[in-house]
């Protein structure tokens, strides 16, 4: 079973939440990651912040990958970030493009995603291996499943090497979307988002906004614990674990977990894997 793994932080905004955070990593790094990957605040709100986590991962002698988005962005400042990842000899980018801050309106030079790795492989030629963003239940924008999949395909064609997928409970919708894009011609690797659940009632808002859908079975069954965080918790891992098994079991080139900065879940999630 393949089980390569990656993991994403945020970066926090209090230094009470960087140190949290340094802890948090030291503990996920016994799970030697292929790399741990930055997010990038909407507009590139968090850019100094990123950036000096990311060259603090590097510093530690992990594969250190920030998020870059393009929204609201010139080609200026986004030559500036690469020039700036390639002198802290970072590997690869999660690219994106985002989206923009409440209040924000100005739409930057790149328009889509497709746009910025065109603009990543034009500046950078093959220094980076570029990630892009993949929706196996439809970007929330997305006019139609049929064209979410082509502008998915445009990312790849466009030069990105692999795909992360958001966050998702049914596995039939992965292994339906990477059917999908095989037969358009997509052959990089679309590894899985894992969202391991802490608390429902925060995810629940959070998948209305972002368009993941958590099933009606878990969500009944969730909303029988009412606030008993334990059986939260528990039945949360049951249902993450069995995911990850179907994805690997079925195929998937990998795991990438959505930490939120906390190690204890994911940690537990790869015990029962195995990993
Ligand atoms: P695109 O691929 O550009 O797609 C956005 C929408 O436009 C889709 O509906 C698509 O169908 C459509 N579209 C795409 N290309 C074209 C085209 N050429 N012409 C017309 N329509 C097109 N957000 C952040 O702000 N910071 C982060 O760090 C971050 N990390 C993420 C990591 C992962 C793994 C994922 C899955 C999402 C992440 N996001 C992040 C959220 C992401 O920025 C949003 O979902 C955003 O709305 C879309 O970004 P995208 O790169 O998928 O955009």
């Amino acid at each position: 079973m393949n089980t390569e793994l990656s993991i994403e932080f945020f970066p926090p905004q209090t230094a009470e939440g960087l140190v949290k955070l340094r802890a948090e990593r030291a503990k996920l790094a016994a799970l030697r990651p292929a790399f741990f990957s930055v997010t990038y605040g909407a507009g590139g709100s968090t850019r100094e912040r990123t950036f000096a986590i990311v060259k603090e991962i590097a510093a530690e002698g992990f594969d250190a990958v920030p998020h870059l988005s393009c929204v609201g962005s010139t080609r200026a400042n986004i030559r500036e970030a690469l020039g700036e990842f390639r002198a802290a000899g970072i590997r690869r980018i999660v690219a994106l493009r985002g989206d923009l801050p409440s209040g924000m309106a100005e739409t930057g030079e790149l328009r889509h995603a497709n746009e910025l790795v065109e603009f990543i492989r034009a500046e950078s030629g093959d220094t980076f291996q570029i990630i892009v963003a993949a929706y196996p239940e439809w970007h929330p924008q997305a006019k139609n499943p049929e064209t979410d999949l082509q502008n998915f395909a445009r990312k790849a064609s466009a030069g990105a090497n692999a795909a992360i997928t958001q966050y998702f409970y049914n596995a039939d919708a992965y292994f339906y979307f990477v059917e999908k894009a095989q037969k358009l011609g997509v052959e990089i690797p679309i590894i899985p988002g894992i969202m391991p659940i802490v608390s429902f009632y925060k995810l629940a808002r959070f998948s209305d906004a972002c368009g993941a859908d958590i099933p009606r079975w878990m969500r009944r069954q969730f909303e029988s614990y009412a606030d008993d965080v334990e059986s939260i918790r528990a039945f949360g891992l049951e249902a993450v674990t069995r995911l990850c098994e179907r994805l690997l079991q079925g195929g998937a080139p990998g795991l990438h977990f959505y930490s939120m900065n906390q190690s204890a879940l994911v940690l537990e999630i790869q015990r029962r894997l195995g990993g």
